[in-house]
C-alpha cells in the first residue's frame, strides 16, 4: 500500500516536473553577442528562442498597442520596461509556442524584472541555468557601433543610448547576475572571440 502510495506521488511528480518549461536566460552586456550565440543553440540544440528586447520591439511596432510610447521611451533611454508587460509578452510567446525548451534572451534585467518573473513564471518554469556572456565594455560599445552603422535599424544602437545601456547593465542586470551566481546557477562564457569560437565554448554547457 505504501508503496502503492509512494509510486503513485512519484509520477505525479514527474508529471508536474515535465510539464514544466525549461528555460535557461541569456545574459550578458549590450553586444556581447546573445542573439548571435542564441541562434546557434537554437540550430544546434533545438530550443525556442525568445528575445526580450525583439518582442518589445514588436509590441511597439504593433499599431494600435497602447504601450509603443512607453517600450520606445526606455529603449531610447537605456532602462528597463515593467516587468508586467515583458514577462506577458514572454508568457504568451511560451504558449503559442506549444514548445517545452526556451532560451530567454535579454531577461531578466534588474530587481523588478526578477521579482515579477518569479510571481507570475517561477511556479512554472524550471530555470536550468544563466548563460553569462563576459565582455568587456570597449568591444560590447565597438560591436554595437558597427551594428548600427551596418543598419541595425536600433534606435539604441548609437553612442548616447549606449552609454545609458551600460550604465543600466552595471547598475541593475550585473546585481541579478550577482543572484544568480550566489545560488550556483551561472555559467560564463568568455564573449570576446568570434561567434565560432564562443560557441565552441557554449556547446560544452549544452551538450
Ligand atoms: N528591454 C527591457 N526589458 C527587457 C529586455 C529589453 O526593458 O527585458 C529594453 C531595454 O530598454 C533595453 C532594450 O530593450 O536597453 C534593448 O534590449 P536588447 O536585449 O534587445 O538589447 P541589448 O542591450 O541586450 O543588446
Ligand atoms: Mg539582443
Amino acid at each position: 500500500m505504501c508503496m502503492f502510495v509512494s509510486r503513485v506521488l512519484r509520477g505525479v511528480q514527474s508529471f508536474i516536473m515535465s510539464s514544466k518549461y525549461n528555460v535557461v536566460f541569456v545574459l550578458g552586456g549590450p553586444g556581447a553577442g546573445k542573439g548571435t550565440q542564441c541562434a546557434k543553440i537554437v540550430e544546434e540544440y533545438g530550443y525556442l528562442h525568445l528575445s526580450a528586447g525583439d518582442l518589445l520591439r514588436e509590441e511597439r511596432d504593433e499599431a494600435g498597442s497602447e504601450y509603443g510610447e512607453l517600450i520606445e521611451g526606455h529603449i531610447k533611454n537605456g532602462t528597463i520596461v515593467p516587468v508586467e508587460i515583458t514577462c506577458s509578452l514572454l508568457e504568451r510567446a511560451m504558449k503559442k509556442s506549444e514548445k517545452d525548451n526556451f532560451l530567454i534572451d535579454g531577461f531578466p534585467r534588474n530587481q523588478n524584472n526578477l521579482e515579477g518573473w518569479n510571481k507570475e513564471m517561477g511556479e512554472k518554469v524550471n530555470l536550468k541555468f544563466v548563460l553569462f556572456f563576459e565582455c568587456p565594455l570597449d568591444v560590447c560599445t565597438q560591436r554595437c557601433l558597427d551594428r548600427g552603422a551596418a543598419g541595425s535599424g536600433r534606435s539604441d544602437d548609437n553612442i548616447e543610448s549606449l552609454k545609458k545601456r551600460f550604465e543600466t547593465y552595471m547598475n541593475a542586470t550585473m546585481p541579478i547576475i550577482d543572484h544568480y551566481d550566489a545560488i550556483n546557477l551561472v555559467r560564463t562564457v568568455n564573449a570576446t572571440g568570434t561567434p565560432e569560437e564562443i560557441f565552441e565554448e557554449v556547446k560544452k554547457l549544452f551538450s
